[in-house]
């Protein structure tokens, strides 16, 4: 599933965000849309990894646990990857254990926020990663 809910222009930097949560993923569309970001929603990482080749985008949020690909192996693959290493991975993760969050890390993921996430945070965050 694929859902663009903000298109304004050339300008806005474009994020994809993958998480299999629908209500999860409407959220966070509407939150990182409301910091005047494009948005691409993603259920599923097959999917999102298919969509790269039309359009990269700035950052990706990722979540941890997808039924299709782990999101560990989706961030490895990316990161192997010369054409789409450079995208920063924002990792998204309901797991508190501490060898997901090193794991993510290594595996190239740029930053991680943890469920239940303030939405504050994870702007400043997205922010942050982009500007590096
Ligand atoms: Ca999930």
């Amino acid at each position: 599933m694929e859902t663009i809910t903000k298109d304004q222009g050339e300008k806005m930097d474009l994020i994809y965000i993958v998480e299999d949560e629908s209500d999860i993923l409407e959220l966070l569309q509407m939150e990182i849309g409301a910091a005047g970001y494009r948005t691409l929603g993603f259920e599923r990482a097959q999917v999102m990894l298919e969509a790269l080749q039309s359009e990269a985008p700035r950052l990706i949020v990722l979540d941890l646990m997808l039924p299709d690909i782990d999101g560990l192996e989706v961030c490895k693959r990316l990161k192997a990857n010369a054409q789409y290493k450079t995208i920063p991975i924002m990792m998204l993760t309901a797991r508190s254990d501490l060898e997901d969050k090193v794991k993510g890390l290594e595996y190239g993921a740029d930053d991680y926020i943890t469920k239940p996430f303030e939405a504050r945070e994870l702007i400043a965050r997205i922010k942050a990663v982009i500007r590096r």
